[in-house]
């Protein structure tokens, strides 16, 4: 392998593990949830789901998951996506288990 080649590919090795160098602007993903799948999305430092709680509480497990997951790869304003943005929306009943 040529000399300057196996430099590259070192350092996108050290890079692999240096995952602050990152920062995600949108993406969208499929969310495996025990009840089924759900679309997250990251638009405008903003993560969003398709689920229902989303709809109700303005957060939920998925993108609270996603926040942890890729933390240091997201802005500050993405980062402060809440499990429960709107909690006066979010009937206790409906808690969900963490
Ligand atoms: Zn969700």
């Amino acid at each position: 392998m040529h000399s300057s080649m196996s430099g590259k590919i070192e350092k996108a090795m050290r890079y692999a593990h240096e995952p602050d160098r990152v920062t995600f602007e949108s993406f969208q993903a499929t969310f495996a949830g025990d009840n089924g799948s759900h679309r997250v999305t990251l638009s405008d430092d903003a993560l969003r789901c398709d689920c229902h709680l989303f709809d109700a509480a303005g957060g939920c497990t998925h993108t609270l998951a996603m926040q942890k997951m890729l933390d240091p790869m997201l802005t500050a304003a993405a980062r402060e996506t809440t499990l429960y943005g709107r909690a006066d929306a979010v009937d206790s009943n409906e808690a969900v288990p963490v």
